[in-house]
């Protein structure tokens, strides 16, 4: 499944592909191509809207 996050570092769009068979509740590392932000998503299924809820923050880098 594609979704995407804005880093929340600097607002780019960031590409996510979350796989379901990896699990319902997940944490995902993705470093922004722009700022170089370490941004972690929690994706958890949301099982009434039948997709992922993304949660996103930025962990300091350096
Ligand atoms: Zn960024």
């Amino acid at each position: 499944m594609e979704h995407y996050i804005e880093c929340a570092a600097c607002g780019e769009e960031i590409d996510l592909s979350i796989d379901f068979e990896d699990g319902d509740d997940q944490e995902i590392r993705q470093q922004c191509e722009a700022c170089g932000a370490l941004n972690i998503v929690r994706a958890s299924f949301d099982y009434a809207g039948g997709d992922f809820e993304l949660e996103c923050h930025c962990e300091a880098v350096g």
